[in-house]
């Protein structure tokens, strides 16, 4: 069984990104400026963010946090997104979710440039993701298929079960694995909260990606032998042992699931820290697809 490492594969990915920012700049080019606008006091909204303004400062990227209140009306989000649209400095920008309920989260995505989505979750930049075109990939599914990738899992012609269809994982992560492509080329199941027979169908899949939201939701009865599971979850419950005063657990029971499989990520330190990676991976290619 190999622990598919997102912590470790992560860091190197930052590596690569500081040696391509280096040459970058050594040839007087432009060096990527990702925004991030985050509305109200979340805290772990507040966390993903302040840890995307360090992974940029690793790497080497300009890096821009705008705070808005929770009070913000729509308007004046709408017109934040206008001037970041309008910027010509900022290359990429992202809209923390979740937004405060008074504001529409689809009138605030489909504001945003799709040329400067690096989240990936434009109608235009998905529509561009389901036929293969080059664009940016919500940073999820864009890292772990890169773990995917770089841990060489094979994945042709495999039986593939997405648990969970939001538009920022399952329903990617799905598409992404149904593609023509290596990884992908798998026959995907994606199964929901109405799906029938669940249970039954994990048992049969070769790869598992557990993305719903349901701590330990994926057990051992769940998994074939052989089979590789990817944790996508995450759910903070309360720890007083903790500095923090919480941990982090995953969609799937690691320790009785781990034994039977032939790679599985953990959490944390799986699939969370390749998201983070992805979205610096995205915010490299806008200079290239900025211009597209
Ligand atoms: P979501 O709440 O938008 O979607 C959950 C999906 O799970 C829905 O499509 C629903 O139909 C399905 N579902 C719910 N209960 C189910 C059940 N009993 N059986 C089958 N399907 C069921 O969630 P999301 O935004 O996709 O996030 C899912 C999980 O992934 C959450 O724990 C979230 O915190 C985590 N997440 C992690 C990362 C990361 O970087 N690791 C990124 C995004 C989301």
């Amino acid at each position: 069984m190999v622990v598919l490492d997102g912590k470790e594969t992560s860091a190197k990915i930052r590596a690569e990104l500081a040696e391509q920012v280096k040459a970058l700049k050594a040839e007087g080019g432009k060096v990527p400026h990702l925004a991030a606008i985050l509305v109200g006091e979340d805290g772990a909204s507040r966390t993903y963010v302040n840890a995307k303004v360090r992974d940029c400062e690793e790497v080497g990227f300009g890096s821009t946090l705008i705070k808005l209140p929770a009070e913000t009306t729509q308007e004046e989000l709408l017109k934040a997104i206008n001037k970041l649209n309008n910027d010509e400095d900022i290359d990429g920008y992202i809209v923390q979710l979740p937004l405060p309920k008074h504001i529409d989260e689809t009138a605030v995505l489909m504001a945003v440039d799709p040329k400067k989505d690096v989240d990936g979750f434009h109608p235009q930049n998905v529509g561009r993701m389901t036929l293969g075109l080059p664009t940016y990939i919500p940073a999820t599914p864009m890292g772990i298929v890169e773990l995917l990738r770089r841990y060489e899992v094979p994945t042709e012609g495999k039986d593939c079960v997405v648990i969970g269809r939001s538009h920022i994982v399952g329903s990617p992560m799905s598409i992404l694995l149904s593609q023509h492509n290596y990884p992908g080329n798998c026959t995907v199941t994606l199964c929901h909260s109405r799906t029938k027979n669940l249970e039954e169908i994990c048992r049969k899949a070769d790869i598992i990606v557990a993305a719903l939201g349901r701590p330990g939701f994926v057990t051992a009865d769940m998994v074939k032998e052989g089979a590789c599971v990817i944790d996508v979850g995450i759910t903070r419950v309360d720890d007083a042992t903790k500095k923090s005063g919480f941990r982090l657990l995953g969609d799937v029971d690691f320790d009785a699931v781990a034994p039977k499989c032939s790679f599985i990520t953990p959490v944390p330190g799986g699939v969370g820290p390749m998201t983070r990676a992805a979205l610096m991976m995205n915010t490299m290619k806008v200079t290239e697809l900025g211009q597209a």
